[in-house]
């Protein structure tokens, strides 16, 4: 029986993310013959958004745009989803897992009845079946999981899932649904963005992260140079965070952001397991640290084992070189 699935695709300030392109890489994993794949876009400036997903196909994009989805707030996002679950009729909804993926998600599956998988980072399509990946004890073992039965949630984890292409000569309609205004039980008078960088880190490709080894907030300063000139993110442990070098919301780990890059250069940091919670899936890790028995070489791919205040300056040296 032919499916329909729905993806969100996230949005901020008005820009499609690309964790939207990626969600769509996972309905087009997951979709068969006769599969119907379709896409959501809800916020309050969403033209452009809509216009970078064209290409990218799908039978229908609905629309959901009004001022009181400027921000994100559960309560009218919901309803959003909600009016377009009533139209689309999904048997399956995506989203990616960023924090307001997490957060849609469950109240979706509760709304539709729905079984949920979360954080999945592959998924396999076994003649017809979908198999989801997802890992455990801050990646120690990995799990893999099916639905049996109808209809499902599933959120897929940043950078993990390879982003849809677009495909030529499609014919996507865009439907246009209406916002039904809910009561919000609390509203979101602004919003205080708190990250140094351009690069959103839960979606940057290369991360350049510092520990206490930096020993203070000028410390950061050729990290953070490495880190442009890579064209990647700055983070950070939460070591880092505690003695006030920078701001928490750099912190990676279980009790901060989990990062999934092509490569992450950790800088002073000691490899706590609370630290590789959040980025021990990095394709490619790279530890600096001037102790050789530091927990985080047993994670990386390559160690040097040196001062970091001479090798990071090096490495933009040498970068710039053959970069700029
Ligand atoms: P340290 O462990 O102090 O390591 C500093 C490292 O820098 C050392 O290995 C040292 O050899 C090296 N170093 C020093 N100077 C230099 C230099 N000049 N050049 C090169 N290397 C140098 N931590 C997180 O990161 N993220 C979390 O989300 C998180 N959540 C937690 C949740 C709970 C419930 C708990 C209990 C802890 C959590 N922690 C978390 C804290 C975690 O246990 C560690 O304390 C923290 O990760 C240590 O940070 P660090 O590696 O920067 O510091």
């Amino acid at each position: 029986m032919s499916k329909t699935i729905l993806v969100y695709a996230e949005t901020r300030d008005g820009k499609l993310r690309q964790v939207a392109l990626e969600t769509l890489g996972a309905a087009r994993l997951i979709a068969g013959d006769g599969d119907s794949i379709r896409i959501l876009v809800a916020g309050s400036n969403i033209t452009e958004a809509v216009s970078a997903l064209k290409p990218y196909g799908g039978e229908i994009i609905y629309t959901v745009e009004h001022d009181d989805l400027e921000h994100y707030n559960p309560d009218a996002y919901m309803a959003a989803i909600e009016a377009v679950l009533g139209v689309a009729k999904p048997d399956a909804v995506l989203f990616g897992h960023t924090a307001i993926g997490r957060d849609l998600a469950p109240l979706v599956a509760a709304s539709m009845d729905a079984g949920q998988i979360s954080d999945v980072t592959a998924i396999e399509n076994n003649s017809g079946e979908a198999v989801f990946t997802r890992p455990l004890y801050a990646g120690k073992a990995f799990e893999k999981r099916v639905f049996v039965n109808g209809p499902w949630v599933v959120t897929v984890r940043p950078n993990n899932i390879p982003a849809a292409e677009a495909v030529e000569g499609v014919d996507t309609s865009i439907e246009d649904v209406a916002f039904p205004a809910p009561s919000l039980r609390s509203v979101i008078k602004d919003v205080v963005r708190k990250t140094t960088g351009k690069i959103d880190l839960s979606e940057a490709k290369i991360v350049v992260s510092g520990g206490r080894g930096v020993k203070s907030a000028e410390g950061f300063k050729p990290l953070e140079e490495l880190a442009e000139l890579l064209g990647g993110a700055v983070g950070a442990s939460r070591g880092a965070c505690d003695a006030g070098y920078c701001d928490y919301a750099l912190q990676i780990g279980q009790t901060g952001k989990v990062v999934t890059p092509e490569i992450y250069i950790a800088c002073g940091i000691s490899g706590a397991i609370q630290h590789l919670a959040g980025m021990s899936q990095s394709r490619v890790i790279i530890a600096i640290n001037k102790d050789p028995e530091a927990p985080i070489f047993k994670v990386a791919d390559y160690g040097i084992v040196g001062d970091l205040f001479d090798i990071v300056p090096l490495l933009t040296q040498e970068f710039r070189k053959v970069l700029v």
